[in-house]
């Protein structure tokens, strides 16, 4: 049976009523009423007994009256302390979705190294949600919000009786315990399954992928934080290599994340200092012979004096949230070199694919040309087919953007992906680059060489510029020029060199130099 244990209050009308009895009971055991009575018969000239009643009325009225007090004051204090549990329950949960919050999970770890007596097992699950942001941008916050709310329902639902926390955006923990036979990997599948069920709003379906990583406490690590850090890092591993997988934490994991970290942080210095600078290949016509313009491909030095090729620092760039600071950083350098070059030559600057998936990316660029004063007209913007896969949307509006003020739009490495013809036939593109591994290996190889032939007779078609990559031997410049690509570009024609080194001995243009 519960204990049932009395408020303060209560207490203290509990003590006045014993006190009540007890005078009561004195009275009665020692007969003071009867001296009382006879006092009052002695001295029957005093109004004693109308006094004694004023008395009686007035001690009456009194204990009404600190009775009302005494529930008042229990009133306010109850009061207090909801108001306060509620302050609290705010500082540790997410109030959208009513889940306990990274607060919550802190304490609840801190609490866990005090409480030597609990020795729980549990399977930690990192949850991260693929596709997100595409439906808070496409289909705006409120159903944002709503899918959240879901998804939390949904995971609630499968934990009953463990603790799912939102830890912030998309990112989910479930505090699993382990019994016998619950197997973590089928956990782990079973809430991509539960997280990847559509979700209806207002008639309106999303789809959505969960990334999930996992570590087992005490295995991965003698205190819960670190295996929560741990399964983060496996679930950051699931999340680079594809759409909903479940990962289990391995060690090395470790040694990547730190390395990441550590480049991150060298990354972000750099961007600072502005070590990273535009190197520039030239874009050759194939019939002139003519520089018609230059690739801005971006070049990072270190202290050393070693340098780090864009694929190893892009990407990280990307995932740290530091692509638009470096782009803004390159494309202001790089506008600024080119308006150095005689008017005719262009500037071809590369855009990464998450960067497409940002409305304001077009009026951003615009913005950097006006202040640099280069014309729209000088400018061409390489995007890959995956760039406008991602988001294509997003990518329409962008693109539009910029195409409309007059930059031009190049489709870069054509053939890589697994879309390109649907991308041309969506999209008006002005230049379509043939990629390197085609041209590599097409002399060799007869169906390489139909594959070119055919892309360059598309261009054709379209009223597309053919670029082709790439082109190292004499003897494939000789061969693209027969089949009639427009424009080249690769180490025989130039390799990218910096600002200062530029000339263009091959096209019989001189490269004036400011700095
Ligand atoms: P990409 O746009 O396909 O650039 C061409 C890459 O091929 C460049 O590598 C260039 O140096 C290399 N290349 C040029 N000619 C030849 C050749 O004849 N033979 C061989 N083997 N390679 C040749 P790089 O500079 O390392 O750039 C790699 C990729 O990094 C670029 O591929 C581009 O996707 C990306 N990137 C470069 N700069 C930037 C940038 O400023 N922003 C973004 N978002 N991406 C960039
Ligand atoms: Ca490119
Ligand atoms: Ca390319």
């Amino acid at each position: 049976m519960p204990r049932i244990r009395p408020t303060r209050p209560q207490m203290e009308i509990l003590a006045w009523l014993a006190i009540f009895v007890l005078l009561f009971w004195l009275s009665w055991s020692f007969h003071w009423h009867e001296d009382l009575d006879e006092f009052i018969e002695r001295h029957h000239d005093y109004p004693l007994d109308h006094a004694l009643l004023a008395l009686n009325i007035s001690g009456f009225l009194g204990l009404i009256y600190s009775a009302l007090r005494i529930l008042d004051l229990s009133r306010e204090v109850h009061r207090r302390l909801q108001a306060e549990k509620n302050v609290d329950w705010i500082a540790c949960h997410d109030t959208l979705t009513e889940l306990p919050n990274r607060r919550f999970l802190d304490s609840l770890c801190a609490q866990a190294m005090i409480d030597q007596r609990a020795h729980e097992t549990y399977a930690v699950f990192s949850i991260d949600l693929d596709g997100f942001k595409k439906v808070n941008d496409l289909l705006g916050h409120d159903h944002g919000d709503a899918v959240l709310k879901t998804v939390a329902q949904r995971l609630s639902s499968l934990f009953p009786r463990d603790r799912v926390f939102r830890l912030g955006g998309d990112e989910f923990v479930v505090l699993a315990r382990r019994s016998g036979n619950s197997e973590p990997v089928a956990l782990g599948n079973r809430i991509v399954s539960v997280i990847g069920k559509p979700f209806t709003f207002n008639g309106v379906a999303a789809d959505l992928g969960a990334s999930v990583g996992f570590a087992l406490y005490p295995e991965n690590g003698d205190d819960l934080r670190q295996v929560i850090r741990h399964s983060d890092c496996a679930m950051y591993v699931a999340k680079k290599q594809g759409r909903n997988l479940v990962k289990p934490f391995v060690a090395s994991m470790q040694d990547e994340m730190t390395k990441r970290i550590r480049v991150e942080a060298d990354l972000r210095s750099a961007i600072k200092k502005a070590e990273i600078f535009p190197y520039y290949q030239p874009l050759v016509d194939l019939k002139t012979n003519k520089i018609i313009g230059f690739e801005a491909l971006a070049r990072w030095k270190t202290a050393s004096g070693e340098f780090i090729p864009p694929n190893e620092f892009i990407p990280v760039a990307e995932e740290a949230g530091l692509i638009v600071d470096l782009t803004d950083q390159l494309l202001r350098r790089a506008c600024t070199d080119a308006l150095s070059w005689p008017n005719d030559l262009v500037l071809s600057f590369n855009l990464s694919p998450i960067q497409l998936s940002d409305r304001l990316l077009g009026l951003r660029i615009l913005k950097i040309l006006g202040d640099v004063g280069l014309p729209t007209h000088r400018v061409e913007l390489e995007v890959t087919e995956s760039a406008i896969i991602q988001d294509a949307v997003t990518a329409r509006i962008v693109l539009d953007d910029l195409v409309n003020a007059g930059v031009r739009i190049a489709l870069d490495d054509f053939g890589t992906g697994y879309s390109s013809l649907s991308q041309l036939s969506s999209y008006r593109f002005d230049k379509i680059k043939i990629d390197r591994s085609f041209v590599s290996s097409f002399e060799t190889n007869d169906k390489q060489d139909k594959v070119i032939k055919a892309i360059i007779a598309l261009g054709a078609g379209l009223g597309v510029t053919i670029t082709a990559e790439g082109i190292e031997e004499e003897s494939q410049l000789q061969r693209l020029q027969d089949l009639g690509c427009h424009i080249g570009q690769g180490y025989l024609l130039g390799r990218p060199a910096p600002l200062e080194e530029l000339t263009a001995d091959k096209a019989g243009v001189k490269v004036s130099q400011r700095r």
